[in-house]
């Protein structure tokens, strides 16, 4: 028996270690990067299809580990979320899109707007402060419009009395909401309503095929349609190619996000009078 245990122990426990050792960094590191304000934002342009016109930006949160470089969001937001932290992280970015879009309304639009991802832990358990950010936009002047905040299905599908209420808060303030990733998740149309969504973001896994798969083709159809019917703007992310933003555009998808128009960058970096040549 003991041989055996020690056979397991080297065939298994030796990697869960190492993840769970990992993990442990990655968790320490969070937090002195919050404490030491190693994170920045990335602005991406989401362009209007019909007029190649730049008003929004989504905004992304970056990491720069000081042995490692740059982290991924995708590496780190999960931890974050697991711990808590992306609270205070949201928190900042919430500030910070908050700062720039000021900017930006000064300096290129008066309607000048940036989204927010905001994850569904930070609606949980008082994560955010919904009165300090309403009261961060009032004292920058701007109006709710400024700002957009975008969830995911998963937040809406077990959205408790307190999600709701905040999410009509929000609401309340002039803030839109924005679905990201759809049509990767439990996509019930019903929420659109119930939720008073404004805008669906078709997730990229849609758009990458979508010049070779004539499947994707007919469910962006479907989507744009609907949103339309239901009085929604619709945002196709992940656009990389003039075939997919052609197609898109005649379509009737009103914004494109992706590398093809820019990719993410620091505010000062982001391309705003691209003037986007839209297809007939
Ligand atoms: P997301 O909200 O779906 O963001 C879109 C992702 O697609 C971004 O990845 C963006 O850089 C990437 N992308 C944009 N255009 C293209 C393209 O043409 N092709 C491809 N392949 N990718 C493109 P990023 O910045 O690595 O962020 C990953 C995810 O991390 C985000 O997905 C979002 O879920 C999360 N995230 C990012 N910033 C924040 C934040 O401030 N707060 C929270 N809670 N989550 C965030
Ligand atoms: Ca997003
Ligand atoms: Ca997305
Ligand atoms: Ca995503």
């Amino acid at each position: 028996a003991k041989s055996q245990g020690r056979n397991r122990y080297s065939v298994f426990t030796p990697s869960m270690q190492d993840v769970a050792q990992k993990r442990m960094r990655l968790i320490n590191d969070l937090r002195v990067a919050i404490a030491e304000h190693q994170f920045s934002v990335f602005y991406q342009p989401i362009v209007d299809l019909k007029t190649g016109q730049i008003r929004k930006a989504e905004a992304l949160v970056r990491w720069r580990h000081p042995v490692d470089g740059m982290v991924s969001p995708a590496d780190f937001v999960p931890v974050a979320e697991e711990t808590g932290m992306i609270v205070d992280i949201g928190n900042w970015v919430f500030q910070q899109a908050v700062k720039q879009v000021t900017q930006w309304r000064k300096t290129h639009h008066p309607d000048f707007q940036v989204s927010v991802n905001v994850s569904p832990v930070q609606f949980r358990n008082e994560g955010i402060n919904q009165a300090t950010w309403l009261a961060q936009l009032s004292a920058a002047g701007l109006p709710g419009q400024a700002v957009l905040i975008e969830i995911t299905e998963g937040l809406l599908m077990d959205a408790g009395g307190n999600v709701t209420e905040q999410l009509r808060g929000f609401r309340q303030a002039g803030i839109g909401l924005s679905l990201d990733d759809f049509g990767t998740g439990y996509s019930s149309l019903s929420y659109l309503k119930k939720f008073d969504i404004d805008v669906l973001k078709i997730d990229q896994a849609f758009v990458r095929n979508l010049t070779a798969d004539s499947d994707d083709m007919a469910l962006c159809n479907v989507i744009i349609v609907m949103a339309h019917t239901l009085g929604l703007k619709v945002v196709a992310e992940g656009v990389e190619t003039q075939e997919q933003c052609d197609l898109l555009a005649a379509a009737g998808c009103d914004y494109g996000q992706g590398y093809l128009f820019a990719r993410p960058a620091l505010a000062a970096d982001m391309p705003l009078n691209l003037a986007w040549e839209s297809a007939p």
